[in-house]
Parts: structure tokens; sequence; C-alpha cells
């Protein structure tokens, strides 16, 4: 088929997510997708700076990661998960279990980075149910944060303004406020002393009431890439342990060397009870997530009744075609050129990001291991409002894809982008900021 028949057969019968198809132009058909470069089927060339929604690592098509399904592939493509194990969920479980600090040993499959944080929800309260503690039913969460699509995961998440239409569904979860910080804020010890402050009055009201608190550690992506430092992450974990609660890291977004260490947690240096991890899971290959688990939490679910055990799964649990993926991909992920890449790129952001901010338009300037975001201008805060829209057409005439969150422009561009490559992107963003002043 040529691509007008096919751009009609999508425009006829495929529905894009978080698009308003009425208002949007018609999608770019990709024909191929090599490294950091994505191809159109108008020959058009663009650069990947959002990683394809933060999930890629390595670039796209990398050899081994593919070579690595294909022999999975041709071995055994998907067994059920109940009564069976097989050597790459197994493998795979053993080095992300190896990976993250502490007793953090357990690993439960799931598909994404919604059914993650659903998981983990879910067990924090069977296990406090499972101890004779079935008061502990509240969730705290955070102010901004975001943790997916699915029910549980937009009641974490209800305060980031993507789900008014489905109020009536969600359950109810306290917020706190988050302590976004950016470079020379000189006001984040007061904002972090008032989200400690919240917390602790919100424990006073509800003593052994609460659950877990859930937060996207060191950034919260989709409200912004708003981004608070370790130490208050230091702090929120002294205070959950004192209240008794559980804490929950979604890593969602950060996990796989983001933030510069492999997890943001070793980053903190905090040992949460549940890890949730989906995106950079596969390299970005495949749909997979795991939600990780202390082993006390494990044990908890030990009995002789079945309704002590975690009755929940996915048909898909533990494809042997994403563990592969996964164990190809951290493969790359641990060699030395890879953590150099990663230095390099925090290194360029950091020169780069220097020199915009002498705009006056280019504010909150931040940095976090390989992501960088500023905020443009005025304008609106919330998702594709303001400068935006404006921003993206700009960067994509250029051959860039970024994807900017209202008025947040941000990178998160995969670990194989050259030193030339990012360089090329910030030129062109600050071509644009120009432009778009001027
Ligand atoms: C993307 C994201 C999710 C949801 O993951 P999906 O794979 O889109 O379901 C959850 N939490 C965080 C922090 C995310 O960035």
């Amino acid at each position: 088929m040529n691509p007008e028949e096919l751009l009609a057969l999508d425009a006829r019968h495929v529905w894009h997510p978080f698009t308003q198809a009425a208002a949007a132009k018609p999608p770019m058909l990709a024909v191929s997708a090599q490294g950091a470069t994505i191809t159109a089927a108008d020959g058009r060339r663009f650069l990947d700076l959002v990683s394809s929604w933060w999930v890629n690592l390595h670039g796209h098509g990398h050899p081994a990661v593919a070579a690595a399904i294909a022999r999975q592939a041709a071995e055994m493509e998907q067994v059920i998960f109940a009564d069976f194990t097989h050597a790459p969920a197994a493998q795979l479980a053993a080095r992300v279990a190896g990976l993250l600090p502490g007793d953090l040993d357990r690993v439960f499959y799931s598909d994404d980075g919604s059914t993650a944080v659903e998981v983990a929800m879910k067990l924090s309260l069977q296990y406090w149910r499972n101890r004779g503690i079935a008061e502990r039913d509240q969730f705290v969460c955070f102010e901004g944060g975001y943790h997916g699509d699915t029910v549980g995961a937009m009641s974490a998440g209800h305060s980031s303004g993507f789900f008014s239409a489905w109020k009536g569904m969600l359950f109810p979860v306290e917020t706190v406020p988050f302590p976004a910080t950016w470079d020379g804020d000189d006001s984040v010890a007061t904002k972090e002393a008032e989200a400690l402050d919240a917390l602790d009055r919100l424990f006073a009201a509800k003593p052994g009431r609460v659950s877990a608190v859930l937060i996207e550690p060191l950034i919260q992506g989709a409200s912004g890439m708003r981004m608070c430092r370790p130490a208050f992450l230091t702090a929120l974990a002294e205070r959950v342990r004192a209240e008794g609660a559980l804490l929950i890291f979604d890593e969602v977004m950060t996990g796989f060397g983001r933030t510069g260490p492999i997890f943001a947690c070793l980053k903190a240096g905090i040992v949460p009870d549940l890890v949730c991890l989906s995106k950079g899971l596969t390299g970005g290959f495949l749909p997979m997530a795991m939600t990780v688990a202390r082993e006390g939490i494990y044990r908890e679910f030990l009995g002789p009744d079945l309704d002590r055990a975690f009755l929940h799964g996915h048909s898909y649990t533990a494809n042997p075609l994403g563990c592969a993926a996964g164990l190809a991909s951290l493969d790359l992920l641990l060699d030395d050129a890879c953590t150099a890449r990663r230095a390099a790129i925090e290194a360029i952001h950091r020169v780069r990001l220097d020199d915009l901010a002498t705009r006056a338009d280019t504010t909150r300037t931040r940095i976090c291991g390989t992501i960088a975001a500023f905020d443009v201008g005025g304008g609106g805060t919330g998702y594709g409002a303001g400068i935006g829209p404006r921003l993206k057409a700009a960067a994509l005439d250029r051959g860039l894809l970024l994807r900017p969150l209202g008025n947040v422009l941000y990178l998160l561009p995969p670990y194989c982008l050259s030193d030339d490559e990012l360089h090329h992107a910030w030129d062109g963003i600050a071509e644009i900021l120009a432009e778009l002043a001027g």
C-alpha cells in the first residue's frame, strides 16, 4: 500500500491517544527508526528527543535487543505464567532485584506503567489486610503527580487535571504539595518544609490510616518535568517510616538511568517498600512492567489460604519476548559506554541550558541526569496549553521531535544520542526561541 492509502486507513479507523483528532494535523507515517532518528514515508527525518514517550533507552532498532527478541521468539514466544516459569523471567527478575537497593527482591510482572502502579496500590492494601490492619486503607500522593490511566492510577494522579471526565469513578486520595525546584531557586527549603508540614498534619489527622505514600521520585514527569531534591525524599521516607505506612516509588519514568544512576532511589539513598518500573524496562521495544516488593511484604502473602495470596494477573504476564529484550537492554545499560554517554548528555545539557538561561523567556532551568527542562515565557501550564503547540510545530519543521508539556520544553533523549546530535538539538531550540520571540 502506498503512504496515502495507509494514512487514509488510519484516518478512517484509528483512534490515537492524547489527541484531539478534529484539530490535529494528520499523523506522520513512520517507516523506519534507527538510533535516535525516526524516518517518515515522505523522507523527513526526526531526531527523537523524547525517547518515543520516554520508553527508548539505547536508540531505535538496536541490533542486540532486536536479535535477543528474534532468538526468544523462535524458541518460546509466550507461555502461561501460573504453574510455569521460564529462564528470561527468572533471570530478569534476579537482575533487576540485584540492581535495586536493600531487600527489594520480589518481582511481580505486569504490562505497562499504569498496571505496575495499580499492582503496587492493590498490594499495599492487601498487605495491611493480611496483617489484620485493614483500616490502613488510604493513599497519600503529591500535587501534580501522574501515575497512569487506569482507575487506581488516575485516583492517585487526580490532581494532574487529565481526568475530569472520570471524577465519578475515582476513589478519594489525599494530596500534599510537591516542592518543585529549579536552578538557583531560593525558595526550595520553604517549599520542602511546607510539603513535610502538610504530610505531618495529614498523618496526625489520620493516625494509623495511611496504607501507602506514592511519589514519582526526583521528577514528576507528565506534569512538566517538575524536579525535587534528593534530600526531600530522604525526609519524606523518614516520616513515612515513623508513621508506619508503606512508601511506593513510581519509577516508571525515572527508572533505568534517566536520572543518572540506574534508579532514582539509588540517587536518593532510599529503600522504598515497592517500586514500579516499566517504560525503559525492555529498552523501549515491548510493553512490559514490574512491581518490585521488599521481601517482608511478599512474606505477608504466604499462608494456607488462597485469599491471602495476591489474586491478580494479566494474560501476558512475564512475556518471554519482553523479558529477553529486558535482559539485552540491561547488558547495554550496565556497559561503561552507556554510563559515559549518560554523563556526556548531562554535561552538554548543563552547558547549553546555562547558555539559554541568559534569555528572558527561558526560566526555571533544571536538569536531573539525562533530562533537561525549562519554562518558556508566560502562558498556561496545562497539557497542550500556551506556547506548547507552537514550539512543537516549529521543532518538527526543523526535524526535532519535542513534545512540550504546556509551556515546559524538555529533552529526554535516548542514550545513543551523539554529542553532535544533542548540540544540533540545542541549536535548533535556541533558533526556535529567537524566532518565536521576534
Ligand atoms: C508513563 C507513566 C505511567 C504510566 O505508564 P503507561 O505505560 O503509560 O501506562 C505511570 N507513572 C509514571 C511516572 C509515568 O511516567
